[in-house]
């Protein structure tokens, strides 16, 4: 049976230019799939371009090449205020920081119906708006006293609860979760998590699950990608990625995934990576990953390794592997 793909990317890439006329290469070349009803999740160390890949998909940036399909349209296209209105109620957005990303100003209800006051095809009474309004803080686990109260009068968790209804205010299809539970405590990220799974089931929703935390990653993903400076390296459904990984960078992440079992735990090898990521701005022209790879040979420095298949379905960027 074909997959049901609603977002697609191509090659895409996402350049800065910057003083000196130097460019920082943030999204470089990355081509995804996005199931309809599935997550498809984008780990890496923090700074290798999978937020600002999740902020081109939604058009916060204008991508510098490849292309976006959603449902089979391109919309990779360059954007209006209109454009960017259609493409709202598809693809919504949650942010990392909760407080940042609410108007201190705005109340709850306001907060939460502003998409549709900014959008001039959706027509609704100030009566049809309220009940709306409760109907999406009930469906996050708030409730109808919360609707006039302001951000600063709520916890972490309850404001991420927030974000995530103004983001299904639009009924979109697909949500990209940018880091969301990172800046709550512990107790309350699991919390979150099975929201966001409980509203995948209930309204069949898409996400892009982007985290440097890959215990999280696996939790909610079926699929996953590996990025390292703007590139993927390594691509395969959840149980396949976590169960074979095969790219040295995928094998270090992983090795760094504290375990619950404290036997298992003594006896976790954990892969030291050496050095820092290289700047975006000056990534090594071969293998990306060459300069902390313990594997790294002299090809590797002088011929970037393509994304190929090692098992159906499961794709690594390695000369290693793909020997
Ligand atoms: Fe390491 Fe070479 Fe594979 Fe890159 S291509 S991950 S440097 S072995």
């Amino acid at each position: 049976m074909s997959k049901d793909i609603i977002l697609e990317t191509h090659d895409l890439k996402k350049y800065f230019k910057i003083k000196g006329g130097r460019v920082v290469k943030a999204v470089d070349g990355v081509s995804i799939q996005v199931e309809r009803g599935k997550t498809l999740g984008l780990a890496g160390e923090s700074g290798c371009g999978k937020s600002t890949l999740g902020r081109t998909l939604i058009r916060i940036y204008e991508p510098s090449g490849g292309a976006i399909t959603l449902n089979g349209k391109d919309v990779s296209g360059k954007s209006t205020k209109r454009f960017r209105q259609e493409l709202a109620r598809s693809i919504q957005m949650i942010f990392q920081d909760p407080y940042a990303c609410l108007n201190p100003r705005m109340t709850v209800s306001q907060i939460i119906s502003e998409g549709w006051d900014l959008n001039r095809d959706i027509h609704m009474t100030p009566a049809e708006k309220k009940e709306r309004v409760l109907g999406l803080l009930q469906t996050v686990g708030l409730n109808k006293e919360h609707a006039n109260r302001f951000p600063h009068e709520f916890s972490g968790g309850q404001r991420q609860r927030i974000g995530i209804a103004r983001a299904l205010s639009m009924h979109p299809e697909l949500i990209i979760c940018d880091e969301p539970i990172s800046a709550l405590d512990v107790s309350i990220q699991a919390q979150v998590m099975n929201l966001l799974l409980n509203l995948q089931r209930e309204q069949q929703l898409s996400y892009i699950f982007v985290a440097h935390d890959l215990s999280m990653v696996r939790y909610i993903s079926d699929t996953v990608a590996v990025m390292y400076l703007g590139s993927i390296m390594e691509y395969a459904s959840n149980g396949e990625l976590y169960g074979h990984p095969q790219h040295p960078y995928t094998k270090a992440l992983f090795s760094a995934i504290p375990v619950a079992n404290p036997k298992t735990e003594k006896k976790r090898n954990r892969i030291q990576l050496e050095g820092e990521i290289p700047s975006p701005i000056n990534a090594p022209k071969g293998c990306k990953f060459c300069t902390r790879c313990p594997y790294a040979k002299p090809v590797c420095h002088e011929k970037p390794p393509a994304l190929k298949e090692c098992a159906p379905g499961h794709l690594v960027a390695c000369h290693l592997v793909n020997e």
